[in-house]
């Protein structure tokens, strides 16, 4: 059993490089056994807009640094992340919950994204563009847009974070980051990291804070420049339309329905094995996650066999334990809605295959958020949980007879973040990856986000893209200079 590190750092916002008094607390457990971790203190609106005003007095030096030294600051994150895995995921594990296995990887992953935009910093270009007129010529310059505010949620506490700091600090600009109030501990832990990467006082600022009420002042204050937001649909839609009365730049990543197509030709032993993977990975709350598994008619019966075999054969329970697959659910809400969505599904017609209980045979478990992963088999597209983001452990199989109907059917949805292609023929499984209306196709892959692609959702899945060159772009705005040409001759 892993146990929770000492705290190197302190419970309370950290603003121009300063541990500061909040006004609120918020009290954060460990959703394995519901006792308090921590009790962290909140910023309240004076002090985050002190913060807001401290990056941009931050950002008068940093978008001047030179973006090698940028890069090297970020870097040298990455690599101090990595001596503290240990610390950090476990960490993780305690407040987030999930397995500590699955927290060392994302200690790894959102490293990774410190490093991917600690390179990519060198390589923003500009270009000199043709001008109309034979004597003048055009400069396109790509310039840090300003203060960025960040949102983060529960789910990658870390990794969220990581992904947008790094592009945004790369970039040029400085930040404000809100970390999800279930999770503010993991993000407070980076404060000292930052200062010993020599990232300067102010240009990250950590506001642990109410969502709505950051949400209004980011989008208020007038040195913010670009609002990020990793978080539900619904969380989007308000933050957009808040940030519509000052005109600010919004980038979003949003909710998902994705779905999972199993063709008649793919490997069942290794395709139930990813499909289990990808559910109990964060026990489903995430938002690239399989919500719809469509399998055809003539592999339906085997597969769920399988799947079933491997489901009961995976141990739920304590993150912090040693080989655990899932842990619990971020709190006893979450698993009265998830429940609401499989009892509907039920009583709908939905057939239960079968459940995983083990965190049951733990007594120290009793109070934790817990939901047992459920695979149930003759779901219907007009169920709730087909058309609803489930964020949980729960597995629903779609039947299909045509692929040109699966594709449909898969496309048959606001959302568009994610999608996974199964199969053994790689044209076929190129061609029905190519049809999906997603963000992202995994083919025979059920973790394709890397630091080095853009990943972003389409329809109500959000807008922009975080990684990849493009990451750099969403903190980055265009200027042109229109010139006379130097004239030797005359
Ligand atoms: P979840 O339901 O998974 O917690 P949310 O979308 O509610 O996802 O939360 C994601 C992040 O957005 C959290 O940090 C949360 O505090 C923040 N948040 C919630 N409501 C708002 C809002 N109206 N404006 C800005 N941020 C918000």
């Amino acid at each position: 059993m892993k146990s929770v590190p000492h705290f190197w750092f302190e419970p309370t916002p950290w603003v121009d490089g300063q541990w500061r008094r909040g006004m609120g607390e918020i009290t954060v457990p460990n959703p394995a056994t519901n006792l308090t971790l921590a009790t962290v203190m909140r910023a309240e609106e004076e002090l985050i807009q002190q913060a807001i005003e401290g990056a941009d007095r931050a950002f008068a030096e940093w978008k001047r640094r030179s973006p090698v030294d940028r890069g090297n600051m970020l870097k040298r994150t990455a690599t101090l992340m990595i001596a503290r895995r240990d610390d950090l995921a476990a960490l993780l594990s305690a407040e987030q919950g999930k397995p500590f296995a699955q927290a060392l990887g994302e200690v790894d992953y959102a490293a990774s994204f410190f490093q991917w935009f600690g390179e990519e910093a060198r390589r923003s270009y500009g270009r000199v563009a043709a001008h109309p007129e034979a004597e003048r010529e055009f400069f396109v310059e790509h310039k840090p847009i300003g203060v960025a505010g960040l949102i983060t949620p529960w789910n990658f506490p870390l990794a969220q974070g990581a992904k947008k700091i790094a592009a945004a600090l790369a970039a040029g600009c400085t930040a404000v980051w809100k970390p999800a109030e279930r999770t503010p501990l993991i993000a407070l832990a980076m404060a000292p990291l930052f200062t010993e990467a020599g990232i300067p006082k102010g240009v990250l600022q950590i506001v642990p804070a109410r969502g709505a009420v950051v949400g209004k002042i980011f989008a208020e204050h007038p040195a913010m420049r670009v609002l990020s937001l990793t978080g539900s649909t619904a969380t989007g839609s308000a933050l957009m339309a808040d940030a519509a009365r000052s005109i600010k730049r919004v980038s979003l990543e949003l909710g998902g329905n994705a779905p999972f197509i199993v063709l008649p030709d793919a490997d069942l032993e290794f395709t139930a094995e990813h499909v289990l993977r990808l559910k109990l990975f964060v026990s489903g709350q995430v938002c690239v996650t399989a919500n719809r598994i469509f399998v055809h008619e003539s592999i339906e019966h085997e597969f769920l066999e399988i799947l079933s075999h491997k489901l009961k054969n995976s141990v739920v329970g304590n993150g912090l334990a040693e080989n655990v697959d899932a842990g619990p659910l971020i709190h006893r809400q979450a698993c009265q809605d998830v429940d609401a969505l499989v009892s509907q599904a039920i009583s709908a017609g939905a057939t239960l295959v079968c459940r995983n209980s083990t965190f049951e045979r733990d007594p120290s478990l009793k109070e934790g958020s817990f939901y047992a992963p459920t695979l149930l088999s003759d779901v219907q597209d007009t169920m709730q949980i087909a058309s609803h983001e489930i964020f949980g452990p729960v597995i629903p199989v779609l039947r299909y007879s045509s692929v040109a109907d699966a594709i449909c059917r898969a496309n048959d949805t606001p959302y568009g973040l994610a999608g996974y292609v199964y199969g053994q023929d790689m044209t076929r499984c190129r061609a029905v990856a190519r049809e999906l209306e997603v963000g992202i196709v995994g083919v025979n892959e059920w973790r394709p986000l890397k630091a080095e692609i853009p990943f972003g959702g389409i329809k109500q899945s959000g807008i922009g893209a975080e990684g990849g060159e493009e990451g750099l772009h969403e903190f980055l705005c265009t200027q042109v200079i229109s010139m006379p040409k130097p004239d030797l001759v005359r």
